[in-house]
């Protein structure tokens, strides 16, 4: 059980002001009815009986450490900051805490470890919520080797269940985000990714069978854990009926207490299959191939696609901002004012016998089926005139050295830190920047859309002096779509942090125009991006407050998350 100070430990520590602010947007700001002082302080002593005095943080210096520290909005009158928080330890508190709220009409916010930087850190979406920090739920319940999952509470960090995993030579692998301080829940909750196979690294895809607190203050187990002394509850995700587990991922329809992850068998070793091709337009078969290859299930790694002529690397992350190649007459052209041009470059690689692109695919299992996965892919890949193959093997598990040298260790089911040691905080217009939030919009799994991507969207945040080179490169965690990450940068210096949100917002704007919508947001843009999924009069959106005021009817629970906010709090309610 981690102690009073490591539960306060959720982000960089500043003081806070101003407890009590309604939060702009499309809450009804006029309507915003929050808990008096009084009313707040007779139910932090409620919960005081429940948890302990030592659990309930009221104090100014404790409640700053459930700052978002990557917030846009930082020191500013509509900073998302919470009122107090509740750190309960068992299910068993939490359902007290979630009557007690109700009783008291308190605004609460779960959250697991609360490390959510760039899509919303450990603060709430509605100023004066209090914090539910489930942090001290951090039991790993089962871990089942034969069957290849665990059942884990909000409080286990990728770290803990690696450490786990480890201590008892299981032969499973977990798949971890880039930091790995998070939790499994939270992180899936979010609808988070990671970097092994397709089926494990979608996080929210991986789990199987859920326990919730609903707001009303009942317990629900969903899937096969519907059916007390269930045998399968990890193992069939459906159970019976309508399968409800997607509607409490980005959303505020209750507090998840349990939940099962498929893990991922120890392959026996571990390849990097990589194909170059020469020209730029070699992009839109290089992609054609590789979902083709995918959604056969011959290729399922995580694929990295590169520009060796540029020399950026993979990513769409803070990593890929930066060209490293030194060339004067590459760059000359890719930094050209009057705009960049992929024909002159590929003219120019031709001259140097630079290819134009590559893109490694990692591959796991027996040696000799990645040898079959890999030569099966070149077949395909032969097709693009030029294209050249290089693979290598590694048997598994990695000698320590060599793991400790590698940059990367997530592709190997290995949580790390180093992710925060990869991109360069630059100052932006003259502000120091303290960390990133990310504008991720889905975009088809297609060349053609990459290249519009970039023509569009990278060209923008380049024209607003973003460090963003001529070519982003997709994100491929999900199966079928690209995430056309751009990240953008947050500064403690408020006109700063005003200009990136308008950038923000224009971006939002131009690619909701295209046809392309963010996966996930910082709290500062869920209204907006709730906006741009308009069709039929905001059908969606109507259907999300209908099911939020039948399980929340006092809507105490993450109001605004992902922009469904309560009746009260919509505009015109009461
Ligand atoms: C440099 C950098 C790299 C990153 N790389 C990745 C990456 O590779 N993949 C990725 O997915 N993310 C990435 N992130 C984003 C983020 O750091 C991770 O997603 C992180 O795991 C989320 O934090 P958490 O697990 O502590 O979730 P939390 O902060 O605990 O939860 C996130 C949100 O989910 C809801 N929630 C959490 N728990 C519960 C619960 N029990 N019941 C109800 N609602 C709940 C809350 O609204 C909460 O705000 C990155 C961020 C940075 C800055």
């Amino acid at each position: 059980v981690p102690t009073r100070r490591q539960t306060l430990q959720v982000a960089a520590a500043t003081m806070l002001s101003g407890l009590f602010r309604p939060s702009a947007s499309r809450a009804a700001t006029t309507a915003v009815r929050l808990p008096d002082r009084r009313t707040l302080d007779k139910a932090l002593r409620a919960f005081a009986k429940v948890v302990g005095d030592d659990w309930v943080f009221s104090s100014a210096e404790d409640v700053a450490l459930y700052r978002d520290s990557y917030s846009l909005l930082w020191g500013e009158p509509d900073e998302k900051v919470a009122a107090a928080a509740v750190a309960p330890t068992s299910t068993e508190q939490v359902l007290e805490v979630v009557r007690i709220a109700n009783q008291y009409r308190i605004p609460i916010y779960p959250i697991s470890t609360g490390k959510n930087l760039g899509y919303g850190g450990a603060g709430p979406v509605l100023s004066g919520s209090v914090v539910l920090d489930l942090k001290r739920l951090n039991r790993i319940l089962e871990v089942n080797e034969r069957n290849a999952y665990a059942v884990v509470e909000p409080g286990v960090s990728y770290f803990d269940l690696y450490n786990y995993i480890q201590e008892r030579n299981l032969k499973l692998w977990i798949d971890c985000p880039g930091p790995g301080w998070g939790s499994l829940i939270g992180n899936a909750l979010d609808r988070g990714l990671g970097y092994t196979l397709a089926q494990y690294r979608n996080h929210f895809e991986a789990h199987c069978g859920m326990e919730i607190v609903l707001p009303t203050g009942t317990l629900m187990r969903t899937g096969m854990g519907a059916m007390p002394n269930a045998q399968t509850w990890q193992q069939f995700k459906t159970g019976y009926g309508p399968w409800v587990d997607g509607l409490f991922s980005q959303s505020n329809f209750g507090v998840v207490t349990k939940m099962g992850f498929w893990l991922m068998p120890q392959p026996e070793a571990f390849g990097i299959g990589r194909v170059y091709v020469p020209r730029y337009r070699d992009l839109i078969p290089l992609v054609d191939i590789m979902n083709r290859l995918e959604a056969s299930h011959i290729l399922q790694g995580f694929s990295s696609l590169s520009c060796p002529i540029i020399g950026t690397s993979i990513g769409g992350g803070p990593s890929a901002m930066v060209p490293t190649q030194q060339d004067a007459e590459i760059m000359a052209i890719v930094n050209d004012p009057n705009g960049f041009s992929p024909e002159r470059l590929d003219a120019i690689g031709v001259k140097k016998g630079l290819n134009f692109w590559s893109c490694d695919f990692n591959l796991y299992g027996p040696a000799k089926l990645i040898d079959t996965q890999w030569s099966c892919a070149q077949d395909a890949f032969a097709a693009i005139v030029g294209a050249r193959f290089e693979l290598e093997i590694q048997p598994l598990p990695l000698p320590k050295e060599k793991i400790d040298a590698l940059q990367d260790t997530v592709s190997l089911g290995i949580p790390t830190l180093r992710t925060y040691s990869t991109g360069p905080l630059t100052d932006y217009d003259g502000a120091a920047v303290v960390g990133h939030v990310f504008f991720s919009p889905v975009v088809p799994r297609t060349g053609e859309a990459v290249m519009a991507a970039n023509d569009v969207l990278g060209k923008l945040a380049r024209s607003h002096g973003l460090p963003v080179t001529p070519i982003q490169f997709p994100n491929p965690a999900f199966e079928r779509a690209f995430l056309f990450v751009i990240a953008l940068p947050v500064t403690r210096d408020i006109k700063v942090n005003q200009k990136i949100r308008k950038i923000f917002a224009e971006l939002v704007q131009v690619a909701a125009a295209h046809g392309w919508g963010e996966y996930r947001t910082t709290p500062a843009f869920y209204d907006e991006i709730s906006a741009t999924y308009s069709f039929n009069d905001h059908a969606l959106r109507r259907f999300h407050e209908t099911l939020k005021d039948a399980v929340d009817p006092n809507g105490i629970m993450s109001a605004g998350r992902y922009g469904i906010w309560p009746r009260h709090l919509r505009p015109g309610g009461e």
